[in-house]
């Protein structure tokens, strides 16, 4: 099978065509600056291929069309046919209360996107218009979409509600939804498959520009740090995370800001990037930690003390826990930041093999043999997750 994956934001579409039970990756890319001009980067990994064009795109549906036309090429192309695509799947941010699961696009699935726009303003649009698009350019293909909120929503309400008035949450959905769903998923499936069994207790932390948090019971999630928005949790790249609201009363009155302006600087100025006044980028911390750089020492204390906190948190929370897993780019990469993060656990029996817990970027048991939580690396692959479940619903 050959599926083609979506991620559209508002001004950019990435897609992989790929194989969804190999994971082979046949042709990716990148389209930029939609409604602006437009340029399309394309790779095919196996053959060594990367063209970069600039190619109109008034809108989302040029940016696919352009998606196309390069998959086709006779020199670029892996494509003979647009037949040979079986299906596509789009990653949605936000699937609210109304999705649990991915599901076949139709009319109700895309009123049902549409509804959650108020909770995902900015990329449900988006996501909306990618999938239009794919509707314009290749009418009567299959078509999946696949929701970051959705594995979270075996949440119990003990831990998706937010103890404010009742009527936010039944007039208006206010709740703790949590994001990355896909890679949390994606991980505990692998997990449960390095562990032999189905039934265990897991915390995965998901760790890159943007963090969260997961804590998984026999696969089901229970709880996760991100809420209503990707804001929550333990701080980020540039988000504050968790925080005080009464900190948007404060700057609003005292610096005029609007609440949008200060949820700006809260998603865009903040996080591990505010605390070091130099940079988002763990790399530039780690350098800058190397160097004696007090500022950047202290944005890594504080994003591993939170989050060594919530694994503590979920532990209690699963009572016990089994498996510690980290992911995505400072997880997969950053064996400073995981063992700084461990450093917190040994309370809790967890030990890190210091010489396996070198490794960047690749699946590995991390912990000693004696250690009484499995610590692994597992690197996350949302695409292949967006491949497998858009397969797996067209299959039936
Ligand atoms: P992601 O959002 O999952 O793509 O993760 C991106 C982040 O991973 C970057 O901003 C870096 O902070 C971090 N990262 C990537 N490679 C490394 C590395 N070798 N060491 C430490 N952090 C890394």
């Amino acid at each position: 099978m050959k599926i083609l994956v979506i991620n559209a934001g508002s001004s950019s579409l990435k897609y992989q065509l790929m194989n969804p039970d190999t994971g082979d990756v046949f042709a990716k890319g990148l389209c930029e600056r939609i409604s602006i001009d437009g340029r399309l980067t394309h790779k095919v990994p196996d053959k060594d291929i990367k063209v970069v064009r600039e190619i109109p795109m008034p809108t989302h549906s040029e940016a696919i069309q352009a998606v196309l036309e390069i998959l086709l090429d006779p020199v670029n192309g892996v494509l003979s046919s647009i037949d040979e695509i079986d299906a596509v799947g789009h990653r949605v941010l936000h699937g609210g209360m109304e999705f649990v699961d991915s599901c076949i696009i139709d009319e109700d699935c895309k009123a049902a996107i549409r509804r959650c726009i108020p909770l995902g303003p900015l990329h449900n649009p988006a996501n909306l218009m990618g999938i239009e698009a794919c509707e314009a350019v290749m009418p009567g293909k299959p078509q999946v979409a696949v929701f970051d909120t959705a594995f979270h929503m075996t949440m119990p309400p003990k831990a998706y509600r937010y103890a404010i008035p009742t009527k936010y949450y039944e007039e208006d959905s206010l709740r703790r939804y949590g994001f990355h769903g896909t890679s949390h998923k994606f991980v505990a499936r692998r997990a449960a498959e390095l562990m032999g069994k189905k039934e265990f207790k897991m915390v995965n932390c998901h760790l890159g520009n943007g963090s969260s948090m997961a804590a998984i019971l026999d696969g089901k999630c229970q709880d996760t740090t991100m809420g209503l928005s990707p804001l929550a949790g333990v701080p980020m790249g540039t988000r504050s995370g968790d925080i005080d609201p009464c900190v948007v009363q404060f700057v609003c009155n005292k610096y005029g800001m609007t609440v949008d302006q200060a949820l700006n600087m809260l998603n865009k100025e903040s996080g591990v990037k505010a605390i070091s006044g130099v940079s988002s980028d763990f790399r530039d911390l780690e350098d800058g930690a190397a160097q004696g750089n007090e500022n950047c020492k202290l944005a890594l204390e504080k994003f591993a003390y939170e989050c060594a906190k919530y694994v503590g948190a979920y532990t209690a929370a699963l009572n016990g826990l089994d498996m510690l897993t980290f992911t995505a780019g400072v997880g997969e990469n950053g064996p400073l930041t995981r063992a700084a993060i461990c450093n917190y656990l040994s309370f809790m029996g967890v030990k890190l093999d210091p010489e396996a817990n070198k490794v960047r970027g690749k699946e590995c048991l991390i912990s000693t043999p004696d250690s009484a939580v499995q610590v692994w690396v597992i690197p996350t692959n949302e695409e292949l997750m967006i491949a497998q479940d858009t397969a797996a619903l067209c299959e039936k």
